[in-house]
């Protein structure tokens, strides 16, 4: 039975008097200055204002296990965080549960031949890169220096399944996150700590690679490394009146990434100071400058262009920038297949209804849009990657909002205009056939069932594995938030969920 309301702080408080008991120096309290610290090492302010009972804060996959043990003894609901960049409130915070707290599984061991390495979940990309760089090497992770691994690599459950996810710079050469992931080292319900790789458990190591946190905890990952050799890139801005030339050249880029795999390009329209620009990110994984890749997007004027030779660490640094923390955020994901009146559409409608809340202090409406090709899924298939195989046999291109602004109180408007914008377009791309039913999770909104866009066999198998792994349901009965097998709202997302529909109106 799950917890009911009135007695998840009794038995919260018991299981944090008896996790400060047999683990003093790694449980914070309530009011404590290391609790705080801990607490405010979210992302976005949404999760860093939950409150949880107490903060555990393990080393190694032996203290997840007992903590664990103790969760499920007082049924006492918890999260699970990382990095903390999950982007809606209880994804990986938890009023009145506990945390655990990854951010001391920390570690990187290269491998002696330096084709593997191993990395805790509590690490964020800027540290794995800083230690693989010098030999020169690098790993398929994030592009903003502060995401965490742990979130990145599982997506905080159900993101992937025959539609593999981590999209890093060098996607389009080797694939994505997933597809280079050798190995989990993963604590389940029962408090077993599991090797899951391809010849030991392939069933967990299948359903690990979509499903994450609905089977158990992952305090380390194997991971390949690649070779890395320099990077290349920044933004190009362009004036709306410039439109057209960048839809146009973004769609070209986009049918021949076969050709340059090395070139990435995420494709943004956003506000700046209430007023539409197009900011370009073109990236490169080599020294190179002149990448033909790009030589469309870089013939049209721009109003400003700060790409350059760089290195990784930096411009994971630069873009972590752009997506400043504690303050409000939401991301919401759609894909359709590569198509130039879709593209306008979305496009158009991102604008008309973002302009609604333009005004909104602090505003930035970014929309975000990557183009796949389907030699990404090629390539990561061809490294041993996807362990059930793909469905990805089209290019398709994911649009993601991203928009960030200050005030809670402005929250349920812009909510409701960024829905307004994705329903109409999903509408829309549906009656033009172009829809791609797949919802990649660590892109999708709170409101958004990325399980829920799996297949049917995909759908049947996780929940199989997770019935064998978990077969009491801790991961879906105590894990506070993040997507479920059953697609369900937790409750605070749940009555996040009726204000926002009190104000949907507005737009739709
Ligand atoms: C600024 C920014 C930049 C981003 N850039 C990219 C990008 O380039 N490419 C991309 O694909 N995505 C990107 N994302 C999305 C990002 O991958 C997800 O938000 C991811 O979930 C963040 O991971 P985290 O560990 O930081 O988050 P957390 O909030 O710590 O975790 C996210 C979810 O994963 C679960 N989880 C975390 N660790 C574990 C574990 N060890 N075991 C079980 N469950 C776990 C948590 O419970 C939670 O549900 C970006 C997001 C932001 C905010």
């Amino acid at each position: 039975m799950p917890p009911q309301a009135n007695e998840v702080s009794q038995n919260s408080q018991a299981a944090c008097d008896c996790l400060s008991t047999s683990f003093p120096d790694k449980t914070l309290l309530r009011g404590t200055p290391a609790y705080e610290l801990a607490r405010s090492q979210y992302w976005t302010r949404v999760q860093q204002e939950a409150s949880p009972a107490c903060i555990f804060q393990p080393v190694d996959a032996p203290d997840v296990s007992a903590a664990l043990l103790i969760l499920k003894q007082f049924n006492c609901p918890f999260a699970i965080k990382s990095g903390g960049h999950g982007k809606f409130h209880g994804e990986s915070s938890i009023d009145n549960g506990v945390t655990i707290d990854l951010a001391y599984i920390n570690h990187i061991n290269l491998s002696e031949d330096g084709r593997t390495v191993v990395v805790g979940p509590g690490n964020r990309w800027r540290e794995v890169y800083m230690a693989l760089q010098p030999f020169g090497l690098t790993a398929i992770g994030g592009r903003a220096s502060t995401v965490g691994v742990g979130g990145f690599l599982l997506g905080g459950t159900l993101r992937i399944f025959d539609k593999d996810g981590g999209i890093s710079f060098f996607t389009n050469i080797y694939g994505f996150a997933m597809d280079n992931i050798r190995s989990f080292e993963v604590v389940l319900a029962d408090g077993s700590v599991v090797n899951a790789d391809k010849q030991t458990s392939p069933d967990l190591y299948k359903a690990l690679r979509g499903s994450g946190a609905n089977l158990g905890i992952v305090t380390s990952f194997t991971l390949d490394t690649i070779p890395y050799t320099g990077m290349y890139g920044g933004h190009r801005i362009f004036e709306p009146r410039q439109s057209e030339a960048v839809m146009s050249a973004f769609l070209k880029y986009g049918d021949n990434i076969q050709k340059d795999p090395k070139a990435f390009v995420i494709l943004a329209i956003t506000t700046e100071e209430e007023k539409w620009i197009w900011a370009t990110g073109m990236y490169y994984c080599d020294k190179l400058m002149d990448a033909p890749a790009f030589r469309d997007l870089k013939a049209i004027p721009a109003v400003l262009d700060d790409s350059q030779v760089q290195e990784q660490t930096d411009l994971i640094e630069s873009m972590a920038s752009s997506y400043p923390c504690s303050i409000q955020n939401t991301f919401w994901v759609l894909s359709t297949k590569p198509n130039a009146h879709i593209l306008r559409y979305m496009v158009k409608t991102w604008a008309e209804e973002m302009n609604h809340v333009r005004e909104v202090e602090g505003m930035k409406a970014q929309l975000a849009i990557q183009y796949f090709s389907d030699g990404v899924i090629m390539r990561g298939t061809r490294r041993g990657g996807n362990a059930l195989g793909s469905s990805i046999e089209e290019p398709f291109i994911m649009y993601n909002a991203e928009p960030q602004w200050a005030h809670a109180e402005d929250t349920p408007r812009v909510l409701a205009a960024v829905e307004a914008a994705f329903r109409r377009t999903e509408a829309e791309a549906k009656r033009c056939a172009v829809l791609v039913d797949y919802l990649y999770s660590n892109y999708a909104s709170q409101y958004q069932d990325p399980f829920g866009s799996y297949s049917q066999q995909a759908r049947v198998f996780i929940k199989r594995t997770a019935d064998k792994y978990d077969p009491d349901g801790v991961f879906q009965r105590l894990r506070g938030a993040g997507f479920k097998l059953t697609g369900t709202l937790s409750s605070a997302t749940a009555k996040e969920e009726l204000e926002r529909r009190k104000t949907l109106h507005l737009n739709l």
